[in-house]
């Protein structure tokens, strides 16, 4: 049996129920939820101050997190310009970052699973995909570090839609095998792409399925080969993943399912995705949702 806690937060006035071990966090932070942790887009913390250097953990590990974080990094710099700012990646020491850098402020995403120094005036925490989210509704989004890149070894159809079908088994720290694409979704969709004359093409790294009927880059293409291939697609097609970040980056059409709630939702106009909550991805869903934005 889980025990769970409870608080008012001192921001929205919403009660929170968390699990004990977070409740110290939040008292760190004065009892601020989670959904009201939003200091970059809010920018209450001491601006541009000239002549300093600002540190940022590490975003979580996963593709979306370091797609999405591209909007934050660039907001920032361009709002702290007279500052110089480091972004620390996964393998820095970051107990040891603010010291080493000599940081005036140290912000800190709750998505960083890295130590931090238990004491550091400067931290400022805050929820990276709040930040996102409240840009991505006034029109800024989430733009690709990288530039796509034309496969040298695969041709590419016509008119083609990309799929993308997760299998996140190999995940060394989150299996989660219900996210997995069961193969009848899977060869269903791939089947729906050609009926309607789409060339179906699968990308990602997942090849332990077996489907018939698609152009098949599972395994050998780079993310910038991906993107390029996603960049010039009628659609791109899959469950909630990074892949809809990066699909979403470079601007293409988007249906995509199985989430919990809009936080994850692809960073772009909403007019531009269609995004099916759990209990509604089903398989005669997904194709509507296709043929609708196909038309
Ligand atoms: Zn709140």
């Amino acid at each position: 049996m889980l025990n769970f806690d409870q608080f008012t937060c001192t921001k929205c006035g919403q009660n929170v129920v968390c699990i004990p071990r977070d409740y110290a966090k939040f008292e760190r932070r004065s009892f601020v939820c989670d959904l009201c942790l939003s200091v970059i887009f809010d920018k209450t913390y001491p601006r541009n101050l000239k002549g300093t250097t600002t540190i940022f953990s590490a975003a979580g590990n996963s593709l979306g997190d370091n797609i999405i974080m591209e909007v934050l990094e660039r907001m920032y710099k361009q709002d702290n310009p007279d500052e110089t700012v480091i972004f620390l990646n996964d393998e820095e020491n970051h107990a040891e970052a603010p010291t080493k850098y000599q940081a005036t402020k140290f912000f800190i995403n709750e998505f960083c699973r890295n130590d931090i120094p238990i004491c550091f005036q400067g931290m400022i925490r805050y929820f990276a995909t709040n930040d996102i989210c409240k840009y991505a509704e006034v029109g800024i989004y989430p733009k690709l570090r990288f530039e796509p890149q034309k496969s040298v070894i695969l041709g590419q159809p016509e008119k083609y839609i990309v799929f993308h079908f997760r299998n996140i088994e190999k995940h060394p720290t989150r299996p989660k095998p219900d996210r997995n694409v069961p193969r009848e979704t899977a060869q269903g969709l791939v089947d729906f792409a050609n009926s309607l004359g789409y060339a179906p093409v699968i990308v990602g790294n997942d090849d332990w399925m077996p489907i018939v009927g698609a152009f098949d880059c599972r395994n050998k293409l780079s993310l910038p080969e991906i993107a390029w291939l996603i960049q010039n697609a009628r659609l791109y097609v899959g469950r909630d993943s990074g892949m809809v970040h990066v699909a979403a980056a470079v601007e293409t059409e988007i249906v995509a399912w199985g989430f919990s709630g809009e936080r994850w939702y692809p960073k772009m106009p909403k007019g531009d995705f269609t995004a099916l909550q759990k209990d509604e991805s089903d398989l005669e869903n997904i194709k509507q949702a296709i043929k609708w934005r196909i038309g």
